[in-house]
């Protein structure tokens, strides 16, 4: 049914979502009462249309400020550099973290074929120049890229910022922040160390 398989291949294009996966999910669409579908679709659009990235930031969210940004119970004074939203999250899940982010939105190649303009370092640059914080805390992966881009912010902000650290990763290199679990990601925080 051409109806059917065109789904199919739109729901594979869902991150982690393979073939078998994808025929579940058009499945269900095919058999869930109309309630629940008319409410995924809605909020789906809900997403999509309210969902915009904090200037500070850059994490998601559908007001000004995100609610990191947004919350004075946090430590405005201490931002922690990640890649990606999806770190942030792995961040917050720990629990242990009270400061705020900033979101690089990725990294860039040792070899520079991905410009250091492609990345939010501009920005970074910019939120540390009113002499309010006092560490940056860089977790970005422990990968090639990851490391490439710590010593790059290292040597950006080392005479703006009086403390520059580096997340402990106790995994090998190439690990990837957002599947860490939660006590290893806690003690990589805790264990940080100055550039
Ligand atoms: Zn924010």
């Amino acid at each position: 049914m051409k109806i059917f398989s065109r789904l199919i291949q739109a729901f594979r294009k869902l991150p982690g979502v393979g073939p078998k996966q994808a025929e579940r999910f058009a499945l269900y669409v095919a058999r869930a009462p109309e309630g629940e579908l008319i409410e995924l679709l809605d909020s789906i659009s809900d997403v999509r249309s309210k969902i915009r990235l904090c200037p500070q930031c850059f994490n998601y969210t559908n007001s000004d400020l995100c609610e990191i940004c947004a919350d004075e119970n946090r430590n405005h004074s201490i931002i922690c550099v990640i890649e990606s939203v999806q770190d942030l999250e792995a961040i917050e899940k720990t629990g242990f973290y009270k400061g705020v982010y900033h979101v690089l939105g990725g990294t860039f190649s040792p070899n520079m074929a991905v410009g250091v303009e492609s990345i939010r370092l501009k920005e970074l640059s910019q939120r540390v120049s009113n002499g309010s914080i006092k560490e940056i805390i860089i977790a970005t992966n422990p990968s090639a890229e990851g490391e490439t881009t710590a010593a790059y912010i290292k040597n950006m902000l080392e005479k703006k910022v009086e403390k520059i650290s580096r997340i402990a990763f106790g995994v090998p290199l190439g690990g990837d922040l957002n599947y860490m679990d939660e006590l290893t990601l806690t003690h990589a925080l805790e264990g940080r160390r100055k550039l």
